[in-house]
């Protein structure tokens, strides 16, 4: 056999053979030309492709741009304006430093490059081959930044072309680069999609935080359960940053993004030891997702161990693994111990200012969202949310809106009256005209019966008053109570267009909480606590939820919603504001001092004033004062809902002292919020009418059934379909998540 002859390889070819060392996929391209962008200071990287990044690849960043007199080299090897000296190679804090990047890429692709700089008139194009420009740049049109295009990626390397014929995956893998480089650089927005396509596969804002974008690449599953890791260790002089999933989250594979420097590395020690730690917490084959953000000085730094900078050693390696081995450890604890109970007061999704979210990426985030998509067994419940219980039909005996004055109140569970298993509703109907045909002789005083027993009360609009917000369509109903101020037969409903409550119902609208208002929609009674709290399920998870606080915000919302629409709660005697202002004054919550005056001055200036502002209370809120300063009308809010009346001395003194009665929008808005506050369930509502004599039986049957019952098919049935939880609510403790299903199992798991 002749020996083979050795030949100098021609120059073309041993640039191709490195270029394809460094150049090995289109992410490995991409990643590169990101961290460029980023060397250049940009703000924004919008990266688009085309048969995954093979047939085009195009990275546009708005960062400082390449001088004209730069272009000509730019696809040189070892042309780089980030190093000059060897010495700087030490304290490189550049992404790039070696020149190769741009001249690899040009050996294996066409290379386009589109820049302006800040102070150049115009934008320059020049195309490159084998490191080499082709023609002297062209003037063009282009805003500050640069433009690189390559185009037919290894269309001189056959092997290599046939070795990625899948553009599938290598979409994937540059989903999967971008997407960690953009949660990295919070700040900077990123967007990637295929050519052509208006939906972006990543998009970040630049507006958003590290755990916005977590969650916009890997979804909320991810998001919702992350632990900050920070720590620092100067005789090992490095630092960590970054965030964790606590043991709540798992995935069947790891999902870890690690930057040393900033750079995307991989380390598979450092994989290994953190994994170690997670063993302990984690259910047997599951993973967590890491994000975390090494910074140790560049000399102890060896990124060279291959051309991709991929894989990364340090010095102190095995001090560094064990610093963060104990630092996760200590986090993990530090949340395990409180998961029990509330392990997030924080309710999923909470956060609503990643709003223009997009699909999350193809191939990363597919463990994280089979996570969350999937229902495995121990996340299965059986609820419906839809379904009506049998006791909705059955108001309780004692309820004051059925029960005849009178009669004594039903002792015992809730029975169904005669024949009247109807919705509610109807028999809202039914029970009007006996409440006002039988009036009652026993009370001596009109504010000692309207205070203490509702019994008093009873709707004016016997029609069934159907929430005009659930039917867009207009009502032709005649209402008796309108025919004063309407002609007859005109629409029930009245058009308001007054800017000051248009804008107050924009205001409840912008604040609402999305998620939390599904919740509401779709959950599932459990249970009274007491009057102020409940707990209701949804999906797998049980919450507890302030009824007083909702309940206040619900009627808050009704009184701006249906402004000017309400039926009538009329007091079939009426209350004298002057006596109601007395009792308030009375009462040392009200704060009354002598030098305030005598209280019957003061009450006498009450009635007064309230009368003076009778029209607008009766025509826009259904609020009634007679022409002797009686209070005779309540608004009629919702169906079966009478407000707790022991508060209404007082809600009589702050109608004329904490409304502001100025201005128009703070009017309503103020009395509003003072009329809900008074609607509000509260502990007392329940004392009062379940037994006057006994406040301490709160639990006796006769009296927990009304307000239970109340709770549950009037409240909590509103709130399905008309309370937009305002956003504080996620986060005050007023609706609270107890427990979640799967970590249920878990503490079971290890019993
Ligand atoms: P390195 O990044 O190691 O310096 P590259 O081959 O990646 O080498 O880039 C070569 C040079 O081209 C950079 O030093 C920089 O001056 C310039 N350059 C490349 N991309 C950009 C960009 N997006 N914005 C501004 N300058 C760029
Ligand atoms: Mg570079």
């Amino acid at each position: 056999m002749a020996a083979g002859i050795i030949r100098r390889l021609d120059e073309a070819v041993v640039n191709r053979i490195a270029a394809g060392e460094v150049i090995q996929r289109p992410a490995n391209a991409i990643k590169e030309m990101i961290e460029n962008c980023l060397d250049a200071k940009c703000t924004s990287i919008q990266v688009v492709v085309k048969e995954g990044g093979l047939k085009l690849i195009q990275v546009q960043d708005n960062g400082c741009g390449i001088r004209k007199e730069d272009l000509n080299i730019v696809c040189e090897r070892f042309t780089t304006s980030k190093l000059q000296k060897f010495e700087d190679l030490a304290s490189i804090s550049t992404y790039g430093f070696r020149g190769e990047a741009l001249a690899s890429i040009s050996h294996v692709a066409h290379v386009t490059v589109t820049t302006k700089t800040a102070d150049a008139k115009c934008a320059y194009r020049a195309t490159y081959s084998d490191g080499k420009i082709k023609a002297p740049p062209k003037p063009c049109a282009g805003n500050q930044g640069t433009q690189i295009t390559v185009e037919d990626l290894f269309y001189n390397v056959i092997t290599r072309r046939k070795a990625l014929k899948n553009p599938n995956e290598e979409y994937a893998k540059i989903l999967e680069v971008c997407g960690r480089y953009a949660i990295h650089n919070s700040g900077i927005s990123f967007s990637v999609k295929k050519q052509g396509e208006t939906v972006s596969d990543v998009r970040t804002l630049s507006n958003a935080s590290t755990v916005d974008n977590i969650r916009s690449i890997f979804g909320n599953a991810v998001s919702r359960e992350l632990i900050e890791v920070d720590c620092e260790d100067a005789s090992l002089a490095f630092k960590m940053k970054g965030y964790i999933t606590n043991a709540n989250y798992s995935v069947k594979k790891c999902i870890f993004l690690l930057f040393i420097n900033h750079r995307l590395v991989e380390s598979a020690a450092l994989r290994k030891a953190i994994e170690t730690v997670y063993a302990a917490y984690l259910p047997k084959g599951t993973h967590p997702f890491l994000y975390l953000s090494l910074e140790i000085v560049p000399q102890n730094v060896d990124v060279n161990v291959h051309p991709t900078k991929h894989e990364v050693h340090f010095l102190h390696e095995d001090s560094i693994l064990e610093r963060v081995q104990q630092h996760i450890e200590s986090k993990l604890l530090g949340s395990n111990s409180s998961r029990m109970y509330f392990t997030q007061t924080l309710l999923p999704g909470a956060d609503c200012s990643s709003s223009e979210v997009v699909k999350p990426a193809a191939n990363s985030s597919a463990a994280a969202k089979g996570a969350s998509d999937k229902v495995y067994a121990h996340q299965m419940v059986r609820t419906d949310s839809r379904e009506q219980k049998l006791d909705a039909f059955l108001q309780p005996a004692n309820n004051p809106l059925s029960t005849a004055p009178g009669e004594a109140p039903a002792q015992g569970s809730a029975r169904p009256r005669d024949g009247a298993a109807g919705p509610q509703d109807v028999e809202m109907a039914d029970v009007g005209a006996p409440v006002e045909a039988t009036p009652r002789a026993q009370e001596d005083t009109a504010v000692s019966a309207a205070l203490g027993d509702s019994g008093h009360l009873s709707p004016e609009a016997a029609l069934p008053r159907k929430r005009p917000r659930e039917d867009a369509d207009t009502e032709m109903e005649e209402d008796d109570s309108r025919k004063d101020m309407t002609a007859a037969c005109t629409p029930r409903r009245r058009i308001i267009n007054l800017t000051s409550v248009l804008t107050l119902q924009e205001e409840i609208s912008s604040q609402a909480h999305a998620s939390l208002q599904e919740m509401l929609r779709d959950h599932s009674f459990v249970g009274c606590v007491s009057p102020q709290w409940a707990l209701a399920q949804y999906q797998t998870k049980l919450y507890l939820l302030n009824t007083t606080k909702l309940s206040q915000e619900l009627f808050y919302q009704i009184l701006i919603y249906d402004f000017a629409n309400f039926g009538v709660l009329r007091l079939s005697e009426p209350a004298p504001v002057y006596e109601l202002s007395m009792l308030a004054l009375e009462d040392p919550e009200s704060g009354w001092t002598e030098e305030d005056g005598p209280k019957e001055g003061l009450a006498e200036y009450i009635v007064e004033f309230l009368k003076k502002k009778t029209e607008m209370l009766k025509d826009y809120f259904s609020l009634e004062i007679d022409e002797e300063g009686n209070l005779v009308g309540l608004p009629l809010l919702i169906d079966n809902y009478v407000p707790p009346l022991e508060g209404l001395p007082m809600f009589v003194l702050r109608l004329a002292t904490e409304v502001n009665w100025d201005e128009e929008k703070p009017c309503f808005e103020s009395l509003s919020k003072e009329l809900a506050l008074f609607y509000s369930i509260r502990k007392q509502y329940v004392i009062d009418e379940a037994n006057p004599t006994n406040s301490q039986t709160e639990d006796s049957d006769s009296g927990s059934t009304k307000w239970k019952w109340t709770v549950e098919h009037v409240l909590y049935k509103a709130f399905r379909t008309h309370l937009l939880p305002p956003k504080h609510f996620a986060e005050d403790g007023n609706i609270l998540q107890l427990a979640n299903l799967p970590d249920l199992y878990k503490v079971f798991e290890r019993c």
